[in-house]
């Protein structure tokens, strides 16, 4: 997409800090990190919402993101990695992977950023449960 930002930095277009890519997907840190080493996981195609990839994509993301997670454990030694999969702001799916250490910001999101909200959750649970989708059910082809 010519104005997406994320498919300018796969493109080269605009530079930035790599910490892992392969064919399909590409890391890099993210220019405005909320803790040292907040990485972005992305795919190279542009693709905006991660529950319509293809299954063995999206397992080939997770194997990346979780590489990542690892990567980040290893070199920053958090209490926990955490993993906001992203796509509204900006339209190209990211995965944001971060450290994160008890107590700080990061680690009671996003109940610790939101003012909690009144709604009914048995109601909320009916109309989930009633939402009728198979979980096996693909958007692409998956391997049994
Ligand atoms: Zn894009």
């Amino acid at each position: 997409m010519d104005d997406c930002i994320i498919c300018k930095i796969v493109s080269g277009e605009v530079p930035s800090r790599k910490v892992y890519e392969d064919e399909s997907f590409l890391s890099i840190l993210d220019v405005d990190p909320c803790a040292e080493g907040h990485c972005l996981v992305v795919p190279n195609e542009h693709v905006t919402r991660f529950y319509e990839m293809d299954d063995d994509k999206l397992a080939h993301l997770f194997r990346v993101v979780k590489s990542i997670a690892r990567k980040s454990k290893k070199a920053f030694i958090p209490g926990f990695v955490c993993v906001f999969i992203r796509g509204g702001r900006i339209s190209h799916l990211h995965v944001a992977v971060f450290p994160s250490m008890r107590g700080d910001p990061l680690s009671g999101f996003p109940q610790s950023s939101f003012e909690k909200i009144d709604v009914d959750l048995d109601k909320g649970a009916a109309r989930l449960s009633a939402a009728s989708v198979d979980c096996s059910e693909s958007s692409g082809k998956t391997r049994r």
